[in-house]
């Protein structure tokens, strides 16, 4: 199991959801001059005792700031991680929020095994906080979306830079909800795969005779949620090829068949 995606020990840090009420899919890239100076203030206030007086309402966080002098490292200036296992957090309103928080790609990236997790943060040296925490300006952070089976074949292909990874036209156009068939083509097909400069179009022609095979979703779906049934990434792909939400073991694994 790898290190947190938030901060790894490669020395990278990510903030893309603090405080936890942003809007999804905002990038701090935008405003980068203002947070910049937010977290320089944050870091002063905490560095000089004061903390947060009452719940915070708006996206800013008087936790979140620089955490070096140097302002490498981006994250939260109350987290238990950061005070000797003391947490800070509550004031600001968002402790519990906080504590829930975790997206695909964090889950995505502790699930690899260590050497493709250590390969996908080589490529992302150079990276600041602001482009680390980037779905636009990472293509690894895109790539982790697109669930551990891809993130790992993609690591093992030995790309050496960012810009390689980056040009995959796929990368950028596929929702990631199609990560898990993608998943199981690698599986069938290679790793070699991910290069194909038609890849694009081979998907659209993999779930359009998986949508027509499998024919629409009931009125009425039974069983329990997909959920309970399989892994994230796949129950994100019943969900985005044809709207299923439930499903019986024994549809979920015909369902799989036409997949194989
Ligand atoms: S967006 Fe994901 S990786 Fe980034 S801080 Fe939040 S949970 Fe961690």
């Amino acid at each position: 199991m790898n290190d947190s995606l938030c901060m790894p020990q490669a020395g990278f840090s990510c903030f893309a959801c603090c405080p936890p009420i942003r809007p999804a899919g905002y990038e701090h890239l935008a405003d980068r001059g203002s947070w910049r100076r937010m977290f320089a203030e944050n870091r002063a206030d905490f560095l000089a005792g004061r903390l947060p007086a009452k719940p915070q309402t708006g996206f800013f966080c008087p936790g979140l700031g620089f955490l070096d002098k140097a302002g490498r490292r981006v994250g939260c200036l109350l987290h238990p991680a950061a005070n000797q296992g003391r947490d800070l957090r509550g004031p600001t309103g968002y402790r519990d929020k906080c504590e829930r928080e975790s997206c695909p790609e964090s889950r995505a990236y502790a699930a690899l095994p260590p050497a493709e997790g250590a390969a996908l943060m080589k490529l992302c040296q150079g990276l600041d906080p602001f482009q680390f925490s980037s779905s636009a300006q990472n293509p690894v952070r895109r790539l982790l979306a697109f669930g551990p089976p891809v993130a790992a074949a993609a690591a093992g292909l030995g790309l050496t830079a960012r810009d390689e990874l980056a040009s995959w036209p796929w990368l950028h156009e596929l929702d990631s909800a199609h990560g898990w068939l993608l998943g199981r083509l690698v599986k069938r097909d290679g790793a070699k795969l991910l290069r194909r400069s038609d890849l694009l179009e081979l998907l659209a022609a993999e779930t359009g005779k998986l949508a027509r095979q499998m024919g629409p979703s009931p009125p009425l779906e039974q069983g329990p949620p997909l959920r309970e049934l399989c892994g994230e990434w796949e129950a994100r792909f019943w969900l985005a090829l044809g709207g299923r939400r439930r499903a019986r073991s024994a549809e979920l694994a015909a369902w799989r068949a036409l997949t194989a």
